[in-house]
């Protein structure tokens, strides 16, 4: 079966990988010229580690980035709200959270290619048509044919804006800022991450590599200007000031014009991923809010189903696309909607405080239990 994929991000590059290693034939059609990491850094979780390993990618991830012992929401000062112990935020197997700048991960998934699976870049999906037994791809360079079609095109897909029109992305009313410091963290905070909670406002970091400390911050409203970068960061300085003075140290040791501005939003729940033989997946089919740090691994665990899916029903690509639907809604579904609630709680006085206490008060067995749940493979 030939199976193009639209969309050169970490879902589209790991699901190229996860289909060829179930022997399809594969190839990858990006429309920008070079890959564009989107922010800064990004934490991976033990459900996307688990894939990565069965990818035979796992060690070389874990060499690359940081592995996280402790995961921890905080006041302003930096203080925990509630002390976890390392094994609750572990799977079954002992994975811990992987802290990786984006581009080396890139450049790691696309290393891992090879010279088996082409990788086309600028060419960009244009629009496609179905026939009996195949698909024609109008591509911004010339035209394409495969059996199967996959649009791993992000949050704003142009292949799901084709098949499903209607479709609409949801602003959390919240301004989103990443960055990478060029500092070493002191000695406690060298394999932790830590989200402080102010008013209205979040500041979250950890590191991702020896002298490097990625960083988000978050802020209530979607009308914020776009500044120059100097002044952007002695915006966010004076926003965070009354936060732990690390803050400031962190923002101040970031180049201020590699800071990101984005607008927190989400993709409203779609009621189908696939029409005949064309599906999408990852952000192009269920973009979260970044609040439980879970979007691209819900589109590395996307790569694995899929694969699975495709390898299953050979012959009929439909059936796959439902068993993978079944497979990975309900918990697509949990993650989305938990990821915006969260969002909408911590900026809120009430919200909170609801919040808190329920950090404070769930027992660690049952965090652990939730956890393990969230980062197994086994479908919901
Ligand atoms: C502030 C923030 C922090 C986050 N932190 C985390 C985190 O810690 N952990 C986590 O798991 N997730 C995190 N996420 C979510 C994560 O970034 C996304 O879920 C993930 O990048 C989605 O990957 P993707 O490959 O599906 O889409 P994208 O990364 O958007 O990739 C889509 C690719 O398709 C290409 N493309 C677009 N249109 C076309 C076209 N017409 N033709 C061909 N190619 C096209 C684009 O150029 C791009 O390369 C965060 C998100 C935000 C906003």
């Amino acid at each position: 079966m030939e199976i193009a994929i639209v969309g050169g991000g970490i879902t589209g590059l790991c699901t190229a990988l996860a289909l060829k290693k179930e022997g399809h034939s594969v190839q990858i059609f990006e429309k920008e010229e070079t890959l564009k990491p989107v922010g800064a850094g990004i934490w991976l979780q033990p459900n996307a580690l688990r894939v990565l390993d069965w990818l035979g990618l796992k060690e070389e991830v874990k060499r690359k980035g940081i592995e996280l012992r402790r995961m921890e929401i905080t006041d302003m000062m930096l203080r925990p709200y509630k002390a976890i112990k390392e094994k609750v935020v572990q799977d079954e197997e002992g994975n811990q959270t992987v802290a990786i700048h984006r581009a080396r991960l890139q450049s790691l998934l696309v290393a891992a290619l090879g010279s088996s699976i082409p990788f086309q870049t600028s060419n960009g999906y244009v629009s496609h048509k179905q026939t009996n037994s195949k698909i024609l791809v109008k591509m911004s360079r010339g035209e394409a044919v495969c059996d199967v079609l996959l649009g791993a095109d992000g949050i704003h897909s142009s292949l799901r804006r084709n098949l499903f029109p209607k479709a609409t992305l949801r602003s959390a009313n919240q301004m989103c800022w990443r960055g990478v410091a060029e500092m070493e963290l002191p000695t406690e905070y060298q394999s932790i991450s830590k989200e402080a909670w102010g008013k209205n406002l979040r500041f979250g970091f950890s590191p991702i590599g020896p002298k490097e400390v990625y960083w988000f911050a978050v802020a209530c409203g979607s009308q914020m200007p776009r500044l120059e970068p100097d002044l952007l960061k002695s915006m966010l300085l004076q926003k965070f000031s009354l936060f732990n003075p690390l803050i400031s140290k962190i923002l101040e040791a970031s180049p201020a014009h590699k800071i990101h501005q984005s607008l927190l939003q989400d993709l409203k729940r779609l009621p189908k991923w696939h029409s005949e033989r064309v599906c999408i997946i990852g952000d192009a089919a269920h973009a979260t809010t970044p609040n439980m740090g879970q979007g691209a691994c819900q589109g590395i665990e996307d790569a694995y189903f899929i694969s699975q899916c495709l390898g299953l029903h050979e012959k009929n690509p439909l059936e796959a696309f439902q068993d993978f639907e079944n497979m990975r809604r309900k918990k697509v579904d949990y993650v989305v909607n938990t990821s915006w609630r969260f969002g909408k709680l911590a900026h809120h006085r009430l919200g909170k405080k609801m919040l808190i206490c329920a950090i404070k008060a769930t027992p660690e067995p049952l965090l652990s239990k939730q956890l393990y749940k969230l980062y197994s493979l086994k479908p919901w």
